[in-house]
């Protein structure tokens, strides 16, 4: 089987074509067909040698995924790709159009893992059990053919599709890298978010390596006994340890952390509030609130009104929130939703 030559960075291709007797500058251009130009094909590179060209498309493949359905929202213009890898499992993408246009901020939210292990109560990809990480090409394909698909160039990442990213660190560190890269998709730091659901090492690594992107940690329930039965991950790694790392080591000249909490009808009250005061003591934070979206849990989705109300204690007591617009809930791409599945299939 051919490589996918996507799986390298620019500075594993410059060391491809010295080894080949091409000038290292080679590589540059050959990001720019991938990334800036988005070509499939080798042999459209015009400004590679007809030779070049060849041994190219001999050794490796571009795309390692295969579309296989889309589906449009009629509320939002949200849409969900599900795409096929070459060893048949199948991952979803989800891109966004943050205030409903073409223009502003558009998002494509990638997946990292084919399935996850993590066993979330509220995820419906936990459903599908945990097949395999997935490599730097497939993360970053995803990104080429949305934009190829949309005809529209996203300027903001979030890896809060399919899988937990650090349990995929190297792999989701180096897609980042080359969408950072000015010859790569020439995305801000700033605009490439990574999420996990708590994994300590993962973030302490990140915290350590001094990684430039921001970084989100879902906590979703603040009593702790309740936040282990629906995220397991909070028997391993206790969002208090997690939060004393981030007291001891995030650095203060950072964007703050993004805290993601998804309202329930039993995670909202007074209790929750004060709770999350006390955990707010640690000012690096900041809270993304998210609405439960539909799917086969059995979580109870609060009421508009049992929302405002602690939106509104929240803001008393002066803990910076910010509100997420649940985008794609009708087509089953919203957070939480990503099942894999056959949307033709995926209707009963
Ligand atoms: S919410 Fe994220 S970490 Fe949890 S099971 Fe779903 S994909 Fe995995």
């Amino acid at each position: 089987m051919k490589e996918f030559i996507k799986n390298y960075s620019l500075k594993e291709v410059e060391l491809l074509f010295e080894a080949i007797g091409e000038k290292s500058y080679r590589a540059k251009q050959l990001f720019n067909w991938l990334y800036e130009r988005n070509v499939d094909n080798f042999f459209e590179m015009t400004n590679f040698s007809r030779d070049l060209r060849y041994h190219l498309d001999e050794q490796y493949e571009i795309s390692p995924l295969t579309l296989v359905d889309r589906k449009k929202s009629v509320v939002d213009g949200t849409e969900k790709f599900l795409f096929k890898t070459f060893d048949g499992h199948f991952i979803e993408s989800v891109f966004i159009r943050n205030d409903g246009t073409d223009e502003g901020r558009l998002t494509i939210c990638v997946s990292s893992q084919a399935g996850c292990p993590m066993g979330c109560a509220f995820c419906e990809t936990a459903k599908i059990g945990f097949k395999r990480n997935l490599q730097t090409a497939e993360i970053l394909d995803q990104i080429n053919q949305v934009r190829r698909l949309t005809g529209l160039k996203n300027n903001n990442v979030v890896f809060m599709g399919m899988g937990e990213p650090f349990l995929n660190y190297d792999n989701v560190l180096k897609a980042a890298d080359i969408m950072n890269y000015t010859f790569g998709f020439h995305i801000s730091v700033r605009k490439i978010t990574i999420s996990t659901c708590g994994m300590y090492e993962g973030i302490e690594r990140f915290i350590d390596e001094k990684r430039p992107y921001n970084l989100a940690i879902s906590l979703n329930d603040t009593d702790m006994v309740k936040r282990a039965k629906h995220m397991p991950v909070e028997k391993k790694y206790p969002m208090e340890k997690i939060i004393r790392l981030l007291e001891n080591k995030f650095p203060a000249s950072r964007n703050r952390v993004t805290i993601e909490y998804i309202m329930r009808k039993d995670n909202i009250s007074e209790e929750d509030a004060q709770r999350l005061k006390t955990m707010f003591r640690y000012n690096r934070i900041k809270l993304n609130l998210i609405p439960l979206n539909k799917g086969k849990h059995n979580l109870e989705i609060p009421t508009q009104e049992e929302i405002n109300k602690f939106i509104k204690r929240l803001e008393i007591m002066n803990i910076p929130i910010s509100i997420r617009k649940s985008a794609g809930s009708d087509i089953d791409g919203a957070c939480g939703q990503l099942s894999g599945k056959h949307y033709s299939s995926n209707s009963n």
